[in-house]
């Protein structure tokens, strides 16, 4: 951690009118400092590092869908939590990855400040340059708080962004089946 995180929040205190020199908040700085690190923990990993050579050879070429990854992340345009779910499909070509690894994919992405769409993409774009699949889906259920807390009195809206790629793009059956498996579609 930046041995400034805890100083800046600090100024923060202040910057709202608080008094940082009362009991409750002494030691606020530091804390919300340690804090902010772990949720921007992200950026000290690479793909490399995460997938830790968790790949397996397979004659599998079914889909293979990882649902409801429990998602965390910050927005990068107010800093404030969106919350939700990451639903990852993807044809293997002759590799099938470890089972947790694309939980922790998606937690690599979701640990820095995002906004959902690209969030979605650097997802899809992760497990297809680590898979070499046929095709990647993900699509990303969250809420905002930015969008719940600010008095757009959107309290309960969810919003969603998909990426697919490869034969998701391609076919719409593929597509289709995907989308039903998570309980999209009809
Ligand atoms: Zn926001």
């Amino acid at each position: 951690m930046s041995q400034e995180l805890p100083s800046f929040f600090r100024e923060i205190l202040i910057g709202v009118g608080e008094d940082p020199e009362r009991e409750g908040l002494l030691d606020t700085p530091k804390r919300a400092a340690k804090a902010m690190q772990y949720l921007c923990h992200g950026y000290q990993k690479s793909l490399e590092e995460v997938v830790n050579g968790a790949l397996f050879a397979s004659d599998n070429d079914e889909m293979v869908i990882v649902k409801d990854v429990e998602l965390y992340s910050l927005c990068e345009h107010h800093l404030l939590p969106f919350i939700g779910k990451a639903h990852v499909a993807y044809i293997p070509t002759g590799k099938v990855l470890g089972l947790s690894k694309v939980a922790r994919i998606v937690d690599m992405y979701a640990r820095r400040l995002q906004i959902q769409e690209n969030l979605t993409r650097q997802i899809a774009e992760a497990v297809q340059q680590v898979t070499n699949a046929a095709g990647v889906a993900v699509v990303i259920e969250a809420k905002h708080m930015c969008m719940m807390m600010r008095g757009v009195e959107k309290q309960n809206s969810v919003m969603s962004t998909s990426v697919m790629l490869g034969v998701f793009r391609e076919s719409s059956n593929t597509r289709h089946e995907f989308l039903q498996l998570i309980g999209r579609s009809h």
